[in-house]
């Protein structure tokens, strides 16, 4: 009945799994009885009740085995965007950051939300620099934690970037952190189901995942609280998730978020090694067949392995090559998925690379591609530019 998602592909190219990954058939298998017959809401007494609130609690101890923290520190939510605005609102209304130190190549759910709390005076808001090379520069970010002294400050830096694949050490951050005893949140949305974590011993209080970037169902968010901080609930109602989450739980979601994190895990070697394979077999073609060609963040250094992000020498063709490819069923973006099919340009790019005469596309990539789909990209990026 499940069929294998390859067949579903047809003669299109799918690049864009930073925006989102199908689902697996393992994980919508896992997902079904709930969807089915085990649809009790799980704050009943009686057995319906009982079984979903046993799918939940079950899924919540997988992910916490996982990551290495405790089943009470992991909360379910609707995603990445929903995580992000409880870490941050919650360290300002309830953890008293008056200051928050970001980065101007956040994803919006990030930068919007730090953009809100500034507009209402509720926080003062400071940006720490980007390197040439699409890393946060770490030297300015010490230097502007001793600026806000004695301000308690929340520092929020994303783990890899969406759009350039560049990888900020949580470590480095999170001691920069301890140092001026501000709070460390880090949108973790492109590396929870990506990359191994061990947070007992990662120096964060907030983390934040998505399960439909891992292969998972959209509309099914975690959020890490470390147990030393407690702020209090985003969304208001029942005392669904300890109190801190209301609202009837989105029971086959979360369980598909434990299902897709626990194949990710088990996977991991193997996909990370055979992405990592194509996204370097890609980079060298391109510079091998593409004149101009160059690379935008760190792509071969302190990189994710399921981005690419490609400059392209900019011409009439190539303005319209989102546009273009699509046409030709190759399916990639140019940026975070908002931007996606439009040149707007990226708030990403422009950080660090203000050259006026690229086009910037970010390929993405999951275990689904093939060598030889990186093959017909080249071709076809040939006849495009
Ligand atoms: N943060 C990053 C880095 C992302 O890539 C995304 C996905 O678009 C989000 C946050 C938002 O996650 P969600 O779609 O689950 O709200």
């Amino acid at each position: 009945m499940l069929k294998n998602v390859n067949c579903l592909k047809m003669n299109r190219i799918y690049l864009d799994n930073a925006a989102t990954t199908p689902l697996d058939p393992q994980v919508l298998e896992a997902m079904l009885p709930y969807l089915q017959h085990q649809f009790g809401n799980p704050s009943s007494i009686y057995s319906y009740g009982r079984e979903t609130r046993l799918g939940i609690e079950n899924a919540r101890k997988s992910v916490a085995r996982l990551l290495n923290a405790h089943p009470a520190e992991i909360f379910f939510t609707s995603g990445g965007t929903e995580s992000s605005n409880t870490a941050i609102l919650g360290a300002v209304r309830d953890l008293g950051c008056t200051h928050i130190i970001t980065s101007p190549i956040e994803h919006h759910a990030t930068l919007h939300t730090v953009e809100y709390l500034d507009k209402r005076d509720e926080a003062t808001v400071s940006y720490v620099s980007i390197l040439p090379n699409g890393h946060v520069d770490l030297q300015h970010l010490g230097q502007l934690l001793q600026d806000a002294a004695p301000a308690k400050t929340l520092v929020t830096l994303m783990h890899a970037n969406n759009e350039i694949g560049n990888i900020t050490d949580l470590h480095a951050v999170g001691a920069l952190c301890k140092q001026f005893q501000a709070i460390f949140h880090s949108d973790t949305v492109q590396t929870v189901g990506h990359l191994p974590f061990d947070l007992r011993h990662t120096p964060v209080h907030f983390i934040t995942g998505s399960a439909h970037k891992f292969h998972g169902p959209k509309g099914a968010g975690l959020l890490y609280i470390n147990e030393n901080v407690q702020i209090h609930p985003f969304i208001h109602g029942g005392g669904q998730e300890r109190n801190m989450r209301a609202g009837t739980e989105n029971v086959y979601g979360i369980v598909g978020f434990a299902k897709a994190l626990e194949l990710a895990t088990e996977q991991y070697e193997t996909d990370s090694n055979y992405i990592r394979s194509l996204k370097l077999y890609l980079a060298a073609q391109l510079q091998q067949e593409l004149p101009g060609v160059t690379f935008n963040g760190d792509s071969f250094g302190n990189s994710n392995y399921t981005v690419l992000n490609v400059s392209f020498p900019k011409s009439e063709k190539s303005e319209m090559l989102l546009m273009n490819l699509d046409m030709n069923g190759i399916c990639a973006s140019g940026g975070s998925a908002c931007t996606s099919g439009a040149q707007q340009g990226s708030h990403v790019i422009r950080a660090f690379n203000n050259n006026p005469n690229q086009v910037a596309v970010r390929f993405s990539f999951s275990r689904h591609n093939t060598k030889e789909e990186m093959d017909l990209l080249v071709e076809k990026l040939k006849l495009l530019i």
